[in-house]
């Protein structure tokens, strides 16, 4: 196996501070993914044993709360094989650390009724895997600043749960309430720049806001020139947690 990064610290894939490896290889291709140079299996560096010592290392220092396994796409078979040494390492050596995947394989469909059924290294790779966020990028379903997820599509699962049940057991990443109930959600005009650039003719200040409907993808009218509420991240963090 080959792999394309590791983001130390990392306190975007998962809860907390983390370790993050980006493996090589993913046949998916989704529209506008963003690891386009990660979908080559050949791409990066090869996972060796001193790579393993190195994520164990880092994993070591008493605030990482955890390893995080983004790709590429970690739940390939051949990268399956390249991964499993690493978290049963980790599951064995540092039990209080936590394990995040991120796969556009579905969890029911492929991963727990064919992968986990029909290979035997899937079944004990899942055995360390306490959380899999599921699912392909849709841009079509896509908002900023979801939390941990590109596109509202995609599930955050316990994994060990869903073992135990024989079903898949979802959990709230926290930030659902945003667009379960359609509120408008506040972008600043920096990053609504990026996204669209029809509106920056109109729009000159970079302290101006406006309110974005990303459920219908309209915008409002009325440009605010005060500053206005940020969407309160901490908050966030904390009900992600399940500690609000
Ligand atoms: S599954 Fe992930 S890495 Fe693969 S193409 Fe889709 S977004 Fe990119």
């Amino acid at each position: 196996m080959n792999y394309a990064d590791i983001k130390y610290p990392d306190i975007q894939d998962g809860d907390g501070i983390r370790v993050a490896l980006y493996v090589s290889g993913c046949h998916f291709h989704c529209k506008e993914c963003h690891n386009k140079e990660a979908w080559d299996f050949n791409f990066g560096k090869k996972f060796t044993n001193d790579t393993i010592e190195e994520i164990m290392n880092l994993l070591k220092n008493h605030y990482v709360n955890g390893l995080s396994l983004l790709g590429g796409e970690p739940l390939e078979i051949a990268n399956q094989e390249g991964i499993l040494p690493l978290i049963k390492k980790v599951k064995e050596e540092l039990p209080e650390k936590d394990i995040w995947c991120w796969t556009g394989y579905d969890f029911e469909k492929d991963v727990l009724n064919q992968m986990y059924t029909q290979n035997k290294v899937t079944k004990e790779l899942l055995k360390y895997i306490d959380i899999i966020v599921d699912g392909q990028f849709e841009i079509e379903n896509k908002m900023e600043d979801l939390a941990f997820r590109g596109s509202t599509n995609q599930r955050k699962i316990d994994v060990q749960e869903s073992l135990k049940k024989g079903k898949m057991v979802t959990l709230k990443f926290g930030d659902e309430v945003r667009y379960e109930e359609q509120k408008p959600k506040i972008m600043y005009f920096e990053s609504f720049k990026k996204s669209e650039k029809d509106l920056t003719k109109t729009l000159e200040s970079s302290t101006i806001a406006v309110n974005f409907n990303p459920i219908n993808n309209t915008i409002e009218e009325n440009v605010f020139e005060q500053p206005r509420i940020k969407i309160k991240e901490e908050k966030e963090t904390m009900v992600a947690k399940g500690i609000d």
